[in-house]
């Protein structure tokens, strides 16, 4: 064997996949900023996911629907996750093969009662979700998305900040002349979560009794939206930065945008999964909520809605449940930490994803001696390689960081424990968690490539 052979070097998907393949991802970026822009919620996702599933033939599944090889349904939890399956030739009991990524991000929720009013200002009080570095937030252009759910059961939506006519939401920050004892404190006493308030009225309203600005405020939504301040307490409504996905660098190789984690993962595993061309396996997409605050509720990957969708299959196709999810393959799609040359004390760089080197493999997660990890099995891993390399797809694995530095989760775990073997493999991202994270297009596309990959090996 040659020493080129015997020797694993990682390279980029520019050296190792060719320009065609990067001509094809460079359009296939466009389709993905589209569905990003669209898609700043879960349930913005759903409706786009939804959208999508629909051209390509998919049909809603309700459970104890008959099922038959070719039917191509989706399952829609409560506006906020979405299940894609179709149905293969083989026998069920052969299981499935899944792919699993999520689609809320981190952001600012509005509290249960949220308007106030200090200094003849009126602002929404937050609680963020997920985990960010809460200086990020501050002045910027935030938008407004979500649902407020009247008590007759009627959903008002809003989408406010995103159009170039809508007016926008800010959080201010300390002048840099008053800042002199707030720059002596830690980032982490200086930014208290408390302050991360919006600002969204300065206009006293008229004949007001009390609280001329909130009044003028409230009264705009009433008038506007036909919502009342009690109405809050029956809403989600989240704060996202306002604007769209652009390209970065003069090679327009990169794209910045808010909300990458991970829907860098999700639109490559739908599209994977409606493109998909082999008819012998049951394939499922799984676009799963609530992974940024530990994947529980109805709408996580925790909640039972997994198990019971893969029974319910598995009993309108004459087979056992417990062997489809022992015979099922599940690739887990969540993004994975690129080595930032600005911070290079926290990557171990021969086990860092490093952009632009194609899909990231990630056999565990967790932190410390790999707690919290469902540790895929090396059988798995092997069997992964193979269809990846088999159809040419660059990939790489990584872990998150040096050991003992910090650490992270994904839904693998949640998906393994139902017995089903599961494998993290995602897209690579800069800055995650910030407003706006940067991917690469080719390593976007090459999780795509993986995905569809995934599906089709016989
Ligand atoms: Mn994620
Ligand atoms: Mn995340």
């Amino acid at each position: 064997m040659s020493e080129s052979k015997i020797r694993y070097e990682k390279k980029t998907v520019y050296e190792k996949a060719g320009e065609a393949i990067v001509k094809l991802a460079y359009d296939y970026a466009q389709g993905y900023v589209r569905f990003l822009d669209a898609s700043k919620t879960e349930r913005e996702a759903v409706s786009e996911s939804i959208g999508l599933a629909e051209a390509a033939g998919y049909r809603p599944y309700h459970f104890g629907d008959p099922l038959k090889p070719g039917d191509k349904r989706y399952y829609n939890n409560r506006g906020k996750n979405l299940f894609l399956f179709r149905i293969g030739t083989e026998p069920i009991n052969n299981g499935i093969r899944i792919t699993g990524a999520h689609i809320d991000s981190p952001r600012l929720d509005l509290k249960q009662n949220p308007v106030f009013e200090d200094g003849d200002l009126c602002y929404f009080k937050t609680h963020y979700y997920g985990g960010i570095r809460k200086y990020q937030w501050l002045a910027m252009p935030l938008a407004l998305h979500g649902v407020v759910v009247k008590q007759n059961g009627e959903t008002v939506t809003l989408s406010i900040g995103e159009n170039e006519s809508d007016p926008v939401m800010y959080i201010t920050d300390l002048l840099p002349h008053l800042a002199q004892k707030e720059n002596g404190k830690t980032v982490a006493d200086a930014f208290p979560a408390e302050r991360l308030n919006i600002l969204i009225g300065s206009r006293p309203a008229k004949e007001a009794e009390k609280e001329a600005v909130k009044e003028g405020v409230l009264r705009y939504l009433n008038e506007t939206y036909g919502i009342t301040e009690e109405d809050f307490q029956s809403a989600e409504l989240s704060i996202v930065p306002a604007g769209r996905a652009r390209d970065v660098g003069f090679d327009r190789s990169m794209i910045c945008g808010y909300g990458h984690d991970d829907r860098c993962c999700a639109y490559p595993s739908l599209t994977a999964m409606i493109d998909a061309d082999e008819k012998l396996h049951t394939t499922m997409c799984t676009l799963v909520d609530k992974e940024e605050t530990g994947s529980d509720g109805v709408t996580g990957a925790q909640s039972s809605i997994v198990v019971d969708l893969i029974a319910e299959i598995a009993r309108a196709l004459g087979g056992n449940e417990a062997e489809v999810r022992a015979n099922s393959k599940c690739l887990s799609s969540d993004v994975a930490a690129i080595f930032d040359p600005a911070f290079p004390d926290v990557f171990e760089k021969n086990n860092a994803a490093l952009l632009g080197c194609g899909v990231a493999m990630c056999k565990f997660t967790g932190s410390r001696g790999k707690s919290g990890t469902s540790d895929t099995t090396a059988q798995l891993v092997a069997w992964v390689r193979r269809f990846l390399n088999e159809a040419g797809v660059v990939w790489q694995t990584c872990e998150l960081g040096k050991v003992d530095i910090g650490g992270g989760g994904t839904i693998a775990k949640y998906m393994a424990n139902q017995n089903i073997d599961t494998l993290d493999l995602g897209v690579g991202v800069l800055s995650m968690h910030a407003p706006y994270e940067i991917i690469s297009k080719v390593d976007l596309y090459e999780s795509y490539r993986a995905f569809r990959a995934f599906y089709n090996f016989q």
